[in-house]
């Protein structure tokens, strides 16, 4: 006993400090429950009391808190008084464990992890101080909460009820609450070791510390590591899962540039900066294992730069992430390229559109191990302020079909459900991939048809490429020896120019630059938007629109961090619009009028298509507007007439009777709706 009240009387020394003493009277002016201790504090006050707090934390937890309490009774005595109990939130312990490496050594001490927050439950109130009624005298009783089960007051002392067994009711309002939650901490991406599953552990947030932190916050957690016994279980051993009872929970800076760069790195950026040629070997230094393919890795080296996200004075803001969408073929290096992107982005992340847990791409409310609901952030959530890889996007769920739109426009993930309504920062840039449809691309079919994702969601692509695999002798040779020298490990072939690790630093430095555009990038910017549009008044074809001016200042400033320019050039501007027109030219050329025409993305259809349609339409409205309704060979034949072949003719109705444009109200009867 007389070790604790020295100990205590160190703590009080302690919070005595000048610092402690503040922060103490603040929380007091605050109305908040608990203060912040810096772990290093109590290192440079009492190395030795430092060291056993982390070891026995449930020996000396309890005796720092009262310690702290006294202090508070100090600094405002009728608060301390109103509240009763004040807690002291350890943080910034000298060293943090990765989540795969807690153990069972680690049980009953204190800890610290660092990881992404993944799911969050909704906030519940646990019993501290239950008030307790009898029922056959009314005489009320506070009992002290501590464990699982609700304790109740052992028996009724009053005279009349003495001796006898009593009965209890809980005095739901006079009882003292505090609020509890559950979430999950999730190895960050980075740290994982490749191939491997994330791991993710519980820990519980009581008290003032809930809600300090959203599903997608990376976080570093302080507290003590508990196991709870696990009910069933698959073993013939009786096992138990990690919890850890929170103390702090602080959200980690979300910038990339936490990456430490030292003053020589920072020449040597410099240096590499004024090489005339630092697009290209950027460019070549991403996926070098791949051959070819250039413009693609010119555009993905602009994506892991990003443009310059701008909030407008009326809070609009406009994003600066680059969105690009290889579509093509099976084995044509997409699934290569988008996992090289992930490993050398500051802050990247490899995911198939199914998504590797419940949560998806975005976020779901699923019911947790105790029956609660928890929020579930998905991929584009946990890749926030990085780069988010979707391979095979055109595989998503239907629930992230509908919630994707909103993380690629405004950059966040919006859920109601279960009880559960929050909206998460997903300032995520998306690369993604998709196959074709019928497994391979056809030419002779839209963009659109072949690529089994809503306009809606092409739209928001800034970039979108078309990857054929089509026997072309030279090219196949070429790829070939590209592939056998590799395997055959010729060094020459395959060193980047720019090693990952350096790349992967470049970037993150780069991103700190906020390029603006200069006068004359500007009005080539505008040009080319203006000549676009004239295109329009000529031939009836929408051919570019104010979005894809956004991608162009976007592209345009990306291409400029990545010289590590303030301002973005002519050079730049020229370059980028090279890109969209490639772009524009491989999804959008109109095979029968040769036309860029960007309808094809925002309509699904080519002109030309859109006038097979017409020419449909407007067949069965005459059939209609004689006889009430067109008869299928009739049809057919009168739109034969008109030069389409019975193929096509096939398809066209079958299209618009999916559209619901057309129905059938019997068989071999066609009417518009
Ligand atoms: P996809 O995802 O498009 O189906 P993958 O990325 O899985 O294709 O590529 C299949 C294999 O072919 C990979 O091992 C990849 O390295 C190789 N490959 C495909 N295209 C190329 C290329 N242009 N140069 C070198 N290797 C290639
Ligand atoms: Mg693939």
């Amino acid at each position: 006993m007389s070790v604790e009240k020295d100990v205590e009387g160190r703590f009080m020394l302690f919070f005595k400090q000048e610092k402690y003493r503040a922060l103490i009277a603040r929380a007091a002016a605050q109305g908040h429950g608990s203060v912040m201790v810096d772990h290093s504090d109590l290192i440079a006050f009492d190395e030795e009391l430092s060291h056993r707090i982390v070891e026995e934390p449930l020996k000396y937890l309890p005796i720092l808190d009262r310690a702290a309490y006294r202090q508070l009774q100090v600094e405002d005595p009728e608060y301390a008084e109103k509240i009763g109990e004040f807690k002291a939130r350890i943080y910034n312990l000298p060293e943090k464990l990765l989540i795969r490496d807690v153990r069972s050594i680690h049980l009953r001490k204190l800890i610290a992890i660092d990881g992404i927050m993944v799911r969050a439950s909704a906030i519940k109130p646990i019993l501290r101080v239950g008030v307790f009624r009898c029922r056959s005298c009314g005489a009320e009783y506070r009992v002290e909460q501590d464990s699982q089960r609700i304790k109740l007051p052992e028996r009724c002392n009053s005279p009349t009820c003495r001796g006898r067994k009593s009965r209890f009711d809980l005095v739901e309002e006079k009882s003292e609450y505090y609020d509890y939650q559950l979430v999950g901490v999730q190895e960050k991406p980075e740290d994982l070791p490749p191939g491997q599953l994330p791991r993710v552990i519980d820990v519980g947030l009581r008290g003032d510390i809930v809600d300090k932190a959203r599903p997608g916050d990376r976080v570093i957690v302080t507290g003590v590591l508990y196991a709870i016994q696990e009910r069933g279980g698959e073993t013939p051993l009786k096992t138990s899962r990690m919890y850890l009872d929170a103390l702090s929970i602080e959200t980690a800076s979300k910038e990339p540039e936490s990456l430490q760069i030292t003053p020589e790195e920072e020449r040597l950026f410099q240096e590499m900066a004024r090489d005339p040629d630092i697009h290209e070997k950027l460019a070549q230094s991403i996926a070098p294992s791949i051959y070819g393919l250039d413009h693609i890795k010119k555009a993905i080296m602009l994506l892991l730069f990003g443009g310059r996200t701008k909030t407008f004075p009326d809070g609009v803001k406009v994003r600066g992430d680059i969105h690009i969408l290889l579509v093509g073929d099976p084995g044509v290096g997409k699934s290569q390229l988008l996992r090289y992107a992930a490993a050398i982005a500051p802050r990247g992340l490899y995911t198939s559109g199914r998504g590797s847990t419940a949560a998806g791409l975005t976020a779901a409310v699923v019911r947790d191990k105790g029956g609660g609901m928890m929020l579930e952030a998905g991929a584009l959530v946990l890749a926030d302020m990085g780069v988010c890889c979707i391979d095979e996007i055109d595989k998503m769920r239907p629930e992230d079909r509908v919630a994707i739109h909103e993380a690629m426009a405004q950059q966040t993930v919006s859920i109601a459900k279960g009880g559960i309504v929050a909206t998460l920062n997903a300032r995520t840039s998306v690369l993604a991939a998709a196959n074709p449809v019928l497994g391979r691309y056809d030419d002779y079919q839209p963009f659109t048809d072949n690529v089994n994702l809503p306009i809606t969601i092409l739209s928001r692509f800034d970039l979108i490429f078309v990857l054929k695999d089509r026997p072309e002798p030279e090219q196949d040779r070429l790829v070939a020896s590209h592939i056998l020298g590799l395997q055959s490990k010729s060094p020459t072939s395959i060193s980047p120019p720019i090693k990952p690790e350096i790349l992967r630093k470049y970037i993150a430095y780069a991103k700190r630059i906020n390029p603006e555009l200069t006068p004359r990038a500007a009005k080539l910017i505008e040009d080319f938007y203006l000549k676009m549009r004239g295109m329009y008044q000529q031939t009836s074809t929408i051919t570019i629109t104010a979005r894809q001016l956004e991608s162009l200042i976007r592209l345009a400033e990306a291409r400029a961090r990545a010289a590590l320019r303030e301002y973005v050039t002519e050079e730049d501007v020229l370059d980028v619009i090279e890109l969209m027109k490639k772009s524009l030219a491989e999804v959008g050329v109109d095979i029968e009028t040769g036309k860029p025409d960007i309808d094809v993305i925002l309509t699904g259809k080519p002109k030309s298509m859109r006038d097979k349609f017409s020419i449909v339409i407007k067949t069965i409205k005459e059939f209609q507007e004689q006889k009430g309704f067109a008869e299928d060979e009739e049809l057919k034949e009168a739109l034969k007439e008109q030069g389409l072949s019975e193929d096509e003719i096939s398809k066209l109705l079958n299209r618009l009777l999916n559209e619901g444009k057309v129905f059938t109200p019997k068989p071999g009867v066609y009417r518009l709706t």
